[in-house]
């Protein structure tokens, strides 16, 4: 019963979608209306034709204009075989009067015009039907509209096409020469389809294309019958997580944290039975001749099938190492014990194959860390989502190994999230998981110190430091204004899930706390770092930040628990680790004040064992341009500063979305060799780990306007989406009944598909339609929200919170959310539905990430308004259909360098102060932040320029003939700075001061859309 009422829910989803769009594609075309206040060329969008001489007279050759208000629509088919050919056209229109009538609404709509023509065409083209459409428009009042199907024959293509067109041929004098809700239906000549351009890994794609929309889509009826349709829709569906023709394995938590080995064994003979039947050369070969392959697409596969039975490989030896190493298989259990309880009641209580599958694959890296550091293992998540859960998972199972093994404390790993992408939701889910691990730990007796999690964020976020007086106004006091509440990360308690958490800032141990005040809770204070010294104080398992914070280590000697050992442990109690002494830290400990004297305790585990094992890098695909630049130096600065320390490298994982490039990328970020997970399968959309269902996921509609704006269109798209949602609340049996769905539904559509998106690529596209969403729309009392760069942290939280929730009554809701990018990344709501994008996104990869924000568990409607006068829009309209389903092979390189000299300039002093920082002046045993210790301690050691040059030209990988220019710059770069450093009259008063500029304090100084070039 329950599972037919789910059912009956999602149909009536379904159901809703195609009635909306429906809705909206009536609205475009003015079917629903019959009388008109306004011009109807000034409001409808689809489905007009302007007339022919408008548009010649306009510009006779110029496409755009065209494009922008056609006289034509048309149809392109390869016919199978030569002429002459019998063909049968259908004509529909309707024209729009002005009369006398109703002063109110002076035009009406006339009736249709449809008249069927046939006609036998040979090799040099025909136009018919003239005087037959001139009587039919004649008939229904219109007495001067005309118009006429035009075929012309192309046979100087590698195979003859045809290209039939109604045409608009009234004249231009009219009060309203254009016809309005045209369609043409063409058949009676047997086709055979486009083939796409072949591009790599073609192997995996269907190329063909039965027929061509001119300015319009086209439906095919049957091989030799064509429709043309106003807008192109192409439904997507979503994927099922197996690809067997048996169950899959039991891969519940549960059950794996009990006996995880034989569903593992079942699990990777899974893949070993489908990579045999769908990768083995006897199954290329069937396919090579099955769908015609040439001979570059099958090198293509084979390479591709090579890939495969590598990560089969992987799979097997993460296998083994879990038979033939207990801590390796007991910190899997463990883990999954972890996970189990950070997922109750959250309606999920097993793993999906491909997330067990990425942790097998990569697991070999706790048992030879040395040799598989040189990999990067990038999890791709296009087909699906859980990566978060993906990372939680590994992350776990090595700290868990870690604690196994003697490493009782530290960090394990630090997992970075670009800009201003970490949302609290992911922080939440973060601390969830170690919560879940630290509940199992003190459960299993596993040892060493409490797991914890430390919120390591860029400046806008939480405090650097609480200082006990604040100096300089950014100075974060106990008792500052909003202290200590505005700095509450988590959304809930991790242990109880209780949302009554109080933050307090405890003065004995200095520490700002999240606090649950649930009775029934054990866990009072909870281990969560949000202050950037308290992370350096106590190094928890997991430190959780945004990418930019990474030039912390240029900046702040303490950063060095990141990469390396702290200096030693102060006495006293909560105080924790402690690091290079400075005025304001004489004995090195951080707390301020601290009483602990110069004696200070040992570390008590070995150096070695403190840098973090892991480096996680979310949203890989936005490490690009210049920020990418950047954050390659400062990648190979962290690798140099833990090699220097401790002689270890971390291993790298990241998740990405895209494909294309991936691994240019990370040899240029990260100077390692990439791998991802999974490997795409035979076919698009189709591999071990994900197989086809029919269960909606989106809906995409291309639209591209006729004679009105695009912010027209936008605007008279959510006020039809608008008015029929809040129809389905005012008259629901009757929607309903229209629909064709049960009424109960009607509440849960509301709650579904009341909110939409307007999404725009620009900040002005955004301002733009939120200003003329008001003032356009015939529904009233539309509550519009903006989520973009420029909308402050508070605010995104707050709306998200009320998008997340949303107020009962409707009217109170918001009813539309204008987002720019920052939209597309970390926000994860169900009741995001509906989205109208104002023209097609710069690039492949943003349309992809972006129009994933909608439609996450309910099937999503996305409109693409296309600018059509853009080359670029045009030509994905046309496309429309391989551009959805294939879009990642549009997707273009990531553009990366690191060989930029305007980057060098930027992070040169950042590098060397790091280096100065934590590997001198630790091995100096003397603080060295000021010009004069620096001076005298590069005398005494024989610190050169030249010496630095190439430590620095070394560490950044700028060792061969083509980076000699480079190393030229890095020395004439430090030439300046021993300069500065051996003028005695320098201004500088801390070594940061030294030289043509400081380190960089944060990764965003760069800016993210100026182009780097070497
Ligand atoms: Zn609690
Ligand atoms: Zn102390």
């Amino acid at each position: 019963m329950i599972g037919d009422d789910r059912q009956a829910e999602a149909k009536a989803r379904e159901a809703f979608v195609t009635w909306l769009d429906r809705h909206v594609l009536v609205a475009g075309r003015g079917d629903a209306l019959d009388r008109l206040d306004v011009a109807p060329d000034r409001t409808f969008w689809l489905g007009r034709l302007a007339c022919e001489e408008d548009v010649l007279r306009q510009n006779a050759h110029d496409d755009r204009s065209e494009r922008l208000d056609p006289c034509a629509i048309g149809i392109r088919i390869r016919p199978a075989s030569g002429p002459p050919w019998s063909l049968t056209v259908t004509v529909r229109a309707r024209a729009w009067l002005k009369d006398g009538t109703d002063p109110e609404h002076p035009w009406h709509k006339s009736d249709l015009v449809e008249q069927t023509l046939s006609a036998t065409v040979g090799s040099e083209g025909a136009v018919f039907g003239q005087h037959q459409l001139r009587g039919a428009f004649s008939a229904v009042g219109a007495i001067d509209l005309s118009t006429e199907v035009r075929v012309e024959v192309e046979d100087w293509h590698e195979a003859t096409e045809l290209v039939v067109q109604m045409v608009n041929t009234s004249p231009k004098r009219l009060v309203d020469s254009h016809i309005y809700e045209t369609q043409l239906e063409l058949g009676g000549v047997p086709t055979i389809p486009f083939q796409l351009e072949s591009l790599p890994d073609s192997f995996r794609y269907d190329r063909s294309v039965p027929a061509y929309g001119i300015n319009v889509g086209v439906e095919v009826l049957a091989n030799d019958r064509f429709r043309t349709s106003d807008t192109i829709t192409v439904q997507t569906t979503r994927s099922g997580y197996w690809n067997a023709p048996y169950d899959p394995p039991d891969l519940s938590f549960e059950t794996l944290a009990k006996d995880p080995l034989p569903e593992l064994g079942v699990l990777v003979e899974a893949v070993s039975a489908y990579h045999e039947a769908h990768w083995s050369a006897f199954a290329l070969d069937r396919r090579q001749i099955d769908d015609g392959w040439d001979v570059n697409m099958r090198a293509e596969a084979d390479i591709a099938a090579g890939e495969a039975f590598a990560e089969l490989d992987r799979l097997r030896t993460g296998l083994q190492i879990m038979r033939a190493r207990d801590d390796v298989s007991r910190a899997f259990q463990l883990m999954n014990s972890a996970i189990g309880l950070s997922a109750r009641g959250r309606g999920y209580s097993a793993w999906r194959p491909f997330q067990i599958g990425f942790i097998l694959s990569t697991i070999r890296f706790l048992v030879e860390p040395d040799e598989e550091a040189d990999y990067v293992d990038t999890i791709w998540f296009a087909t699906g989502g859980g990566k978060t859960e993906t990372y939680l998972g590994l992350l776990l199972t090595a700290a868990f190994f870690d604690r196994l093994t003697g490493k009782t404390m530290g960090v394990t790993a630090w997992s970075r999230f670009p800009l201003r992408l970490l949302s609290l939701q992911q922080t939440q889910r973060f601390a969830d998981a170690l919560a879940g691990a630290e509940t199992v730990r003190r459960r299993e007796d596993v040892g060493g110190r409490p797991f914890a999690l430390g919120f390591l964020v860029g400046d806008r976020g939480t405090p650097n430091k609480i200082v006990p007086q604040a100096e300089n106004v950014n100075d974060v006091t106990p008792d500052s204004p909003g202290m200590p509440e505005r700095f509450r990360v988590l959304l809930h308690c991790p242990f109880c899930r209780d949302e009554n958490l109080i933050m307090k800032f405890d003065r004995e141990r200095w520490i700002l706390a999240h606090v649950c005040t649930n009775d029934e809770c054990n866990w009072t204070a909870l281990p969560v770092y949000v202050v950037d010294q308290e992370i350096f104080r106590f190094l928890p398992t997991v430190v959780v930040g945004t990418l930019d914070k990474a030039a912390s280590v240029g900046l702040q000697q303490a950063m060095r628990g990141l990469v390396g050992p702290p200096r030693r442990l102060c006495p006293m109690r909560w105080h924790g680790f402690t690091y290079a002494p400075r005025s304001k830290a004489p004995n090195g400990c951080l707390v301020p004040g601290c009483q602990g004297g110069p004696v200070l305790k040992p570390l008590p585990m070995a150096k070695g064992r403190f840098p973090p094992s892991l480096r996680l890098q979310d949203e890989l695909h936005l490490l690009r341009d210049s920020l990418g630049a950047v954050d390659s130096h400062y990648e190979s600065l962290l690798d140099h500063l833990q090699n220097e320390l401790c002689g270890s490298r971390p291993k790298i994982i990241a998740s990405s979305a895209t494909l294309t490039g991936y691994d240019r990328q990370v040899d240029v970020l990260y100077r390692r060799r990439a791998r991802v997970f999974p490997q795409p399968g035979p076919r698009v959309g189709e591999s071990f780990w994900s197989s086809r269902t029919d269960d909606p996921l989106r809906r995409f509609v291309a639209v591209a306007p006729r004679g009105v704006t695009l912010e027209h269109v936008s605007d008279r798209t959510l006020d039809a989406l608008q008015g029929a949602v809040r129809d389905l609340l005012a008259n629901p049996s009757a929607v309903c009944a229209e629909v064709g769905i049960d009424r109960r539904h009607a509440d849960m559509l509301v709650n579904l598909y009341g909110t939409n998106v307007v999404y725009g690529t620009t900040l002005y596209d955004v301002e733009a339609a939120s200003r003329s969403l008001g003032n356009n729309t015939t529904v009233t009392g539309i509550t519009i929200e903006q989520l973009t760069g420029g909308t402050g942290f508070d605010e995104v939280r707050a709306i998200l919170e009320r998008l997340e929730n949303p107020e009962p009554a409707f009217d109170d809701r918001i009813h539309v959310v204008a987002a720019s990018s920052m939209l597309s990344h970390g926000v994860d709501l169900d009741r995001l539905n509906t989205m109208v994008m104002l023209g097609l996104p710069l690039t492949t990869a943003e349309f992809i990430q972006t129009t994933a924000r909608v439609g996450r568990r309910f099937p999503g409607l996305v409109y693409t308004l296309l600018k059509i006068g853009r080359e670029r829009d045009a030509r994905t309209f046309q496309h429309f259909g391989p551009y959805v389903r294939q879009g990642d092979r549009f997707v273009d390189a990531i553009p990366i360098t690191r060989r930029s000299r305007r980057v060098l300039d930027l992070t040169i002093p950042g590098i060397v102060a790091a280096r100065t920082l934590m590997i001198r002046e630790p091995a100096s045993e003397r603080a060295l932040s000021t010009p004069r210790t620096l001076r005298e301690y590069a005398r005494e050691t024989g610190m050169t320029p030249a010496k630095e040059a190439v430590a620095v030209a070394e560490l950044l990988g700028f060792e061969g003939e083509e980076d000699a220019l480079h190393r030229d710059h890095i020395r004439s770069w430090l030439n300046a700075w021993f300069h500065d450093l051996e003028d005695p009259a320098t201004r500088a008063k801390f070594i940061s001061q030294v030289g043509p500029r400081g380190p960089m304090m944060s990764l965003r100084d760069v800016e993210a859309s100026a182009p780097i070039h070497d």
